[in-house]
């Protein structure tokens, strides 16, 4: 049957809103395609003449730049299909259907819930009701042909293109070093410099092998690579800047260098996620022309450094991001943060007796731009802790005493709960009462009537303020713990000391039930302690300060306080006397060993300590000779006196060594030696 297009409109449709689509694909047709934009919104004179009024208009412009290819991303284009499923559009209106989709499944989609909703479709040529089987196929054959023409639109340009590049002809912004000619033929930039840079910078790489120290390398000399600006005022202007470690990649992986001529390196592919750029394999690269212009390296070169780039990825290890447990035994591989820069922290292990010991590095800046490692944390007394604090957290006694808390508080919510409706009661007992003294009352005696209805009024306003109290506190509940989950949450926590520990379960294990708890850890070496800020899943967190392990060297000096008293006794006492004393006094040496001869000697030795023959010496006391020489006596006479006691004399060593007191000297405080 027939229909006019005043048929179609009808009183219903007028009541609901009329949606007015608006969308340029790209953001350069926003902006040049001004009249088609201004065209687009004078649909809505159209709209208005066809008696909505102007407040149930409304205009769904947040698609402007989206490509009507799919319905991804285009928020404008959900809203209207879900307006339309709602029942609340009584119109849909756009220049032409292809603004609406350009894709059948959408558009198709589009139409069977405008049937549906009894919604009208309006473009340029007139109004559509997709009830009406004349309208759904004409309807339905302008979208195909929208998809149709978009199709061939895309494939022409597309089929130019790669053919265009087929002949070598496509062109593209050149990488530095290079430049088209007057013919369009890629060829080698005629600055020298530019020239230079780049064959430095090729044998820089094939001589150190990596990417990284190529970078140090530059930078170390100074050299800095030329960079041409691409976009914005300094557009075609040369530069030189440091080089970095993302840019030395982007030089070795482009085979323009080794005079390949290719397109294709990169194709966009669907996904379930929508379209995405996914590198390709040579094999399924548009176009691939060895020896298309002069390269700075040859083929092979250019293989061999792809290479070597490959190789030394694999030896670095993958750890440089968040990234998922392994098999090595740092506990917090891949949730590290740096405390000094905030940038991930990469492990590496270092081998100490039969344990790896992990090492934790903040290294991004020396890949980046070969500048200084940012800080190194040695990773095994952090580890220690961090499982520590793990044990302390989720012990039974600990989960124990927060079930008992939570009891608590929900014993004493219980009661106040009980306190809050008790005073609902209350007041709703007194408004009651102050009703009826209302009702009681003789309507002649004004005065007393009005004076009640008030008490009664205030009386029911207390009441709701007491509900809505008692409403709110209500709504916080705290659950009292069941007897059984409590003593389920007990038995796990039970377990879990007892499986963190165990030999058996793998480092890798270990690293998701960590993960499970903790969120990440900021790690920052200070004086002679790590500050580590551990976040937790649960969004709480904690700060550790752990010591630092002390190394070997530290670990072996003897301690200040016994080289003091070293000193002090060497006044009076001979090295072996000293090691005696330390040993009563309950010193011992680093290992846990006594004190002996040598070891003191030792001390006395490394220390500088001054030597108890030179302290008696300074003080004046004599040798047998000089001794001999002052009494006039024999070697024989004077050992004879000492061994009587007759002379004061001193024990220098543990060996028969003794230095004499002169005669003019009076009494020493020194202890005599027997
Ligand atoms: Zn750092």
């Amino acid at each position: 049957m027939y229909q006019l297009s005043s048929q179609k409109l009808k009183a219903a449709h007028l009541e609901r809103s009329a949606y007015l689509y608006i969308r340029q694909s790209t953001l350069r047709q926003v902006y040049e395609n001004t009249e088609s934009t201004k065209r687009q919104y004078g649909l809505k004179q159209k709209v208005l003449a066809m008696g909505w009024s102007e407040d149930l208009i409304i205009t769904i412009d947040s698609d402007l730049g989206q490509s009507g290819a799919s319905s991804e991303g285009r928020n404008g284009f959900k809203k209207l299909v879900s307006e339309v499923g709602m029942g609340h559009a009584g119109l849909v209106a756009s220049l032409e259907v292809s603004r609406l989709s350009r894709n059948s499944s959408d558009w198709a989609r589009l139409l069977e819930i405008c049937a549906l909703t009894d919604t009208l479709i309006m473009d340029e040529d007139g109004i559509y009701d997709v009830n009406d089987f004349n309208d759904r196929l004409l309807l339905g054959l302008k979208g195909t042909m929208s998809e149709a023409e978009m199709h061939f639109l895309y494939s022409r340009m597309r089929g130019g293109t790669i053919s265009k590049a087929r002949r070598g002809e496509l062109k593209w912004v050149l990488p530095i070093g290079y430049v088209y000619s007057g013919d369009d033929k890629i060829v080698m930039d005629p600055d020298t410099s530019i020239q230079n840079a780049v064959n430095v910078f090729f044998l820089t790489f094939a001589r150190t092998g990596s990417a990284g120290a190529t970078v140090k390398e530059f930078n170390k000399k100074g050299l800095k690579m030329p960079i041409r600006f691409r976009t914005g005022i300094r557009k075609g202007e040369l530069a030189f800047k440091p080089l970095t470690h993302s840019r030395t990649l982007r030089f070795i992986h482009n085979p323009l260098y080794a005079g390949i001529y290719c397109y294709g390196r990169q194709q966009i592919k669907k996904t379930v996620n929508g379209k995405k750029s996914v590198k390709m394999p040579v094999k399924d690269w548009h176009v691939y022309m060895t020896d298309a212009h002069p390269g700075y390296i040859t083929k092979a070169q250019f293989e061999d450094n792809i290479k070597k780039l490959a190789d030394n990825a694999c030896a670095h290890g993958e750890d440089r991001r968040k990234s998922p447990p392994r098999e090595g035994p740092a506990l917090l591989q891949g949730i590290i943060v740096c405390g000094k820069c905030g940038k991930r922290m990469t492990v590496r292990y270092h081998q100490n007796c039969s344990k790896l010991v992990p090492v934790y590095t903040c290294q991004r800046d020396r890949i980046e731009n070969g500048a200084k490692v940012c800080q190194t944390v040695m990773g095994e007394k952090v580890d220690e802790e961090i499982s520590k604090l793990l044990l302390e957290m989720i012990n039974p006694l600990a989960i124990k005493a927060s079930i008992k808390v939570q009891n608590e508080l929900a014993a004493r919510k219980h009661e106040s709960d009980k306190f809050h409706s008790q005073q609902v009661e209350r007041a709703q007992y007194e408004a009651e009462l102050a009703k009826r003294r209302y009702m009681c009352v003789d309507p002649g005696n004004r005065l007393v009537a009005t004076e009640l209805e008030s008490e009664w009024n205030s009386k029911i306003r207390e009441l709701e303020k007491l509900k809505d109290e008692y409403e709110k506190k209500k709504k916080d509940n705290l659950k009292e713990m069941a007897k059984t989950t409590r003593s389920d949450i007990i038995k796990i926590t039970e377990d879990f000391a007892s499986i963190w520990s165990s030999q058996n379960v793998s480092f890798k294990d270990k690293k998701r039930m960590l993960r499970l708890l903790i969120e990440d850890v900021t790690i920052k070496n200070d004086d002679n302690k790590i500050i580590a800020n551990i976040r937790f899943k649960a969004g709480t967190s904690k700060t550790l300060d752990i010591e630092k392990k002390l190394p070997m060297c530290e670990v072996r000096k003897t301690r200040k306080d016994i080289v003091i008293q070293v000193d002090e006794m060497t006044e009076n006492y001979t090295p072996s006397e000293i090691a005696d004393i330390l040993n009563e006094k309950g010193y011992c040496a680093w290992n846990g060993n006594l004190f002996n001869l040598r070891t003191v000697s030792y001390i006395i030795r490394t220390y500088g300590i001054k030597s108890r023959y030179r302290r008696l010496r300074d003080k004046g006391c004599l040798s047998l000779r000089e001794k001999m020489l002052e009494a006039n006596l024999s070697q024989a006479q004077i050992m004879q006196l000492r061994d009587e006691g007759k002379i004061v004399f001193y024990r220098v060593t543990d060996r028969i060594e003794y230095l004499y007191e002169p005669q003019n000297k009076g009494n020493y405080l020194v202890k005599i030696q027997p």
